[in-house]
């Protein structure tokens, strides 16, 4: 039995799977795939239902990571291959090429100054633009850069000339390699393989949001946007400063349309399921919409309202006490009329068509499972379901174990949840691999014994 663990996805679930592991005394590998730990919950504002800070209490996990002995932070890397069984996997991870050397770098953050190459920021869902050599936010963990091969201008500049290719040359660059002070910019820097012995696998790649482009019936217009772009409008580190703004003309909406069930439980234009936290998150955003403009409008269209945590049916209350008006009734279309957005359903509690005029829509789009579960789950020899989450050994009595034993699930990568369940669940497959860890010990012992 290999007494270490590989989690798989630095999101709240996976920090916390980790860090049960390690506090427990034994070694964890964390792989992450972008270049920083923290997932969708350092994107937002302020969380329901007790609307703290993310970075209040989800920084600390993050740090503490980055620092414990136990833990193996692999940032911008991905699996590749699995071998083995339960107590003795063997894995391939690929470490992505980062162009910066980690054991040079400071974190100064002077090489992303001046870096000309302009990006649309994943961190802010697209609303701004980040550089090329950069760290997705300010609390990143590790808070050191990468360099963005795809859009930095010497890789590209250098890639046209190596290529023979004709036509016009790419701009010349090297800006963060001439300030970086302690010359940590490393060109010759190759992906890399790292192979690991571990004895237990915690898969927790979390989720990714419908793109809005699904729902062309809605979606064809820059004031509609969706649930993650608004939090990050809301939030005060975020790029408007916490000042909400309609993206077309940078003018603070004076109404605004909330859409739940935007592609989910919507078999024909978007996925079956429910994705159970956007009721409890666009009431979320329509108060802190209202706590930003108070003279504001918000408006929620639903079918029903699942408000099934602790506090959840207070907080949705909060939010209709302090003037958000529910609209019970699937939207049918949103189209522009001039200045405004014309937002079209029908009201099914008096069965008659409403209009609402609004100067911004938030649409609350489906969770789906990540980009590429599937062919993670093929790697790793688990199932999935028809929407790639990861699916159970027993849906009811084993709800933390994969189809395959040594591998366990935690948070939105086996379904949609909120942040208490995903938390919940990482603690739940660490004390899982703390047990089988446990019980090779123990069996052992008897053995010594007898
Ligand atoms: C707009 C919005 C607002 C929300 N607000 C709240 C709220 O206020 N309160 C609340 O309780 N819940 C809220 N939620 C739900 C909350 O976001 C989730 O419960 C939580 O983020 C789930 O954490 P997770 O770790 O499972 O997944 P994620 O946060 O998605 O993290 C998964 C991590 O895995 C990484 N990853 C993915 N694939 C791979 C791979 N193959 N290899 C390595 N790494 C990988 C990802 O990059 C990511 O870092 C909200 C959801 C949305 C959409």
């Amino acid at each position: 039995m290999i007494k270490k663990a590989l989690v798989i996805g630095g999101g709240v679930a996976g920090i916390q799977a980790a860090l049960d592991i390690a506090d427990g005394g034994y070694q964890v590998i964390l792989v992450e795939r972008t270049p920083s730990i923290g997932g969708h919950m350092a994107q937002y504002a302020e969380v329901f239902p007790t609307l703290d800070c993310p970075q209040c209490i989800l920084t600390p996990k993050m740090v503490d990571v980055g620092q414990h002995p136990n833990i193996t932070l692999l940032t911008y890397a991905e699996l590749q291959r699995v071998s083995g069984e339960a107590g003795n996997f063997k894995v391939e991870i690929l470490q992505k090429a980062r162009k910066v050397d980690h054991t040079k770098c400071t974190g100064c953050g002077t090489c992303w100054q001046k870096c000309p190459a302009k990006v649309p920021s994943e961190y802010d869902a697209g609303i701004s633009e980040r550089t090329a050599i950069y760290i997705p936010f300010p609390q990143a963990v590790p808070a050191k850069p990468v360099i963005d091969t795809g859009h930095c201008r010497y890789i590209r500049y250098m890639e046209f000339i190596e290529g023979g290719e004709e036509g016009k040359k790419p701009p010349q660059c090297r800006i963060c390699e001439q300030l970086c002070p302690v010359g940590a910019i490393d060109w010759e820097q190759e992906d890399q393989i790292v192979t690991e012995q571990v004895g237990a696998i915690v898969v927790a790649t979390g989720f990714d949001l419908m793109p809005i482009e699904r729902l062309p019936e809605y979606a064809d217009d820059p004031d509609v946007i969706d649930g993650i772009q608004f939090e990050r409008m809301l939030s005060p580190g975020g790029p408007t400063t916490g000042v909400v703004q309609r993206p077309s003309d940078k003018q603070i909406p004076r109404e605004v349309v909330f859409v739940s069930c935007a592609g989910s439980r919507d078999p024909e234009h978007g996925v079956p399921h429910c994705s159970r936290v956007c009721c409890m998150y666009l009431a979320k955003q329509a108060m802190l919409y209202k706590h930003a403009v108070p003279d504001g409008q918000a408006h929620v269209f639903y079918i029903d309202t699942r408000t099934t945590g602790k506090g959840y049916e207070e907080f949705l209350q909060r939010t209709k006490d302090e003037g958000t008006v529910y609209l019970r009734g699937k939207v049918s279309r949103i189209f522009r009329d001039g200045d405004k957005l014309k937002v079209m359903g029908v009201d099914t509690l008096s069965g008659k068509q409403v209009e609402v005029s609004a100067d911004m829509v938030v649409l609350g789009m489906a969770m789906l499972s990540s980009e590429g579960s599937k062919e993670l789950a093929a790697r790793l020899g688990i199932a999935t379901n028809e929407q790639g989450f990861f699916t159970e050994s027993h849906i009811k009595i084993d709800p933390l174990e994969s189809t395959r034993p040594g591998i366990y699930l935690a948070g939105t990568a086996q379904g949609p949840k909120d942040i208490p369940d995903s938390v919940a669940q990482g603690s739940g497959a660490a004390s899982k691999v703390l047990g089988l860890f446990a019980q090779s010990e123990s069996t052992s012992e008897k053995m010594v014994v007898s």
